[in-house]
């Protein structure tokens, strides 16, 4: 089968021709239908992330049919639809038993650790691949592995209830999920902190109330919007030094800030203002779980979450075409959000 690969750090992807993978008992052999071009697939490529093995084919955003499964496999048929949580675990031991699996010593991620799906099967754990409803593209149903898939995750971990305020630091990706996924969680009123323009523009039609970083300071601005209170939840997606310290420093009385951001520098705080007064909590999120995923994909089956913005181009099973994205996130000149679909 053709696979686009990664050969060495820095290099440009390449095509190769390696056999189908073998799929085991458990397994199911997924026919690709469309991969998500995601950023950290550049910061792959560029070798500023260790790969589990090389040469390894990237992509972690998956969707597509099943072609075959191993004998022991229920959950799914050849045939259906579907797409696949990335994170493939041991399925044994306490994080995989406790629906944590993200913590599982043997944890490795598609496109990561091991071939991912820039090729035209992947073979994947049966329990990996989720159901694809029909109304969902496959464009749409690899993109909500990521990003969505994370905010969603996010909002969990900031255990957002009814009516309750909710402040989202950055709108990319990350961001315009979370503001739509917070209010299909109950949340009241959604605040979105950008510095641009246009993200605030798209936050509005998602129904945020638009803070603008550039002209204003976003924590004494949702202070005066919540009359003093702060907010019950606040999230963190960009992973700046500046806006950790504003999501923490915008909390109200019991307020969760949650960090999804990476972002490697220390925070400081002030214990005493800041947490022990509020009873404020600091929370780190990474990653999503596989038992989310079937509640977001229904989410977006009802266009509850909409995602129909984020897929700019599709592009084919193409070395020359997928480097040539994966230079644009790089240099972050263009703003498209490219799928390579591969046809039926
Ligand atoms: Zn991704
Ligand atoms: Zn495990």
């Amino acid at each position: 089968m053709k696979a686009i690969r990664m050969v060495a750090p820095g290099q440009p992807l390449e095509l190769q021709q390696i056999p189908i993978p073998a799929a085991g008992d458990e397994d199911a052999l997924i026919r690709v239908r469309a991969t998500g071009i995601c950023h950290s697939d550049a910061h792959y490529r560029a070798g500023r992330s260790p790969m589990g093995m090389l040469p390894i084919t990237l992509g972690h955003e998956v969707a597509g049919e099943v072609e075959w499964v191993g004998p022991d496999v229920t959950s799914v048929q050849a045939g259906e639809r579907v797409c696949l949580h990335y994170n493939i675990s041991c399925g044994e031991c306490y994080y995989c038993k406790s629906g944590n699996e993200q913590f599982c010593a043997t944890v490795k991620m598609i496109g990561h650790h091991i071939d991912g799906g820039y090729a035209e099967y992947i073979a994947i754990p049966a329990r990996n691949a989720i159901r694809l409803p029909e109304e969902i593209s496959f464009e749409e149903g690899a993109t909500l592995m990521c990003a969505s898939a994370t905010a969603f995750h996010a909002l969990h971990k900031g255990r957002v209830k009814d009516g309750e305020t909710v402040a989202v630091f950055g709108v990319g990706g990350l961001g315009l999920s979370a503001i739509q996924l917070a209010k299909a969680l109950g949340a009241g009123e959604v605040y979105a902190v950008d510095i641009k323009p246009d993200k605030l523009e798209l936050a509005s039609a998602y129904g945020a109330i638009p803070v603008d970083a550039s002209r204003l300071d976003a924590v004494e601005e949702i202070r005066r919007l919540t009359k003093g209170k702060g907010v019950d939840v606040a999230l963190e997606m960009i992973g700046l030094p500046v806006t950790v310290k504003q999501t923490v420093e915008s909390l109200g009385a019991m307020g969760r800030a949650v960090i999804a951001g990476i972002c490697q520098s220390p925070l400081e705080v002030h214990p005493y203002q800041t947490l022990i007064g509020y009873e404020a909590e600091i929370i780190g999120s990474n990653d999503h779980l596989l038992q989310e995923l079937p509640v977001l994909i229904d989410l977006a089956r009802r266009k509850i979450l909409d995602t129909s913005h984020v897929v700019s181009q599709t592009i084919p099973l193409d070395a020359g075409k997928i480097n040539q994205r994966l230079d644009d996130l790089e240099n972050y000149t263009r703003d498209v959000r490219a799928v390579i679909v591969q046809q039926g």
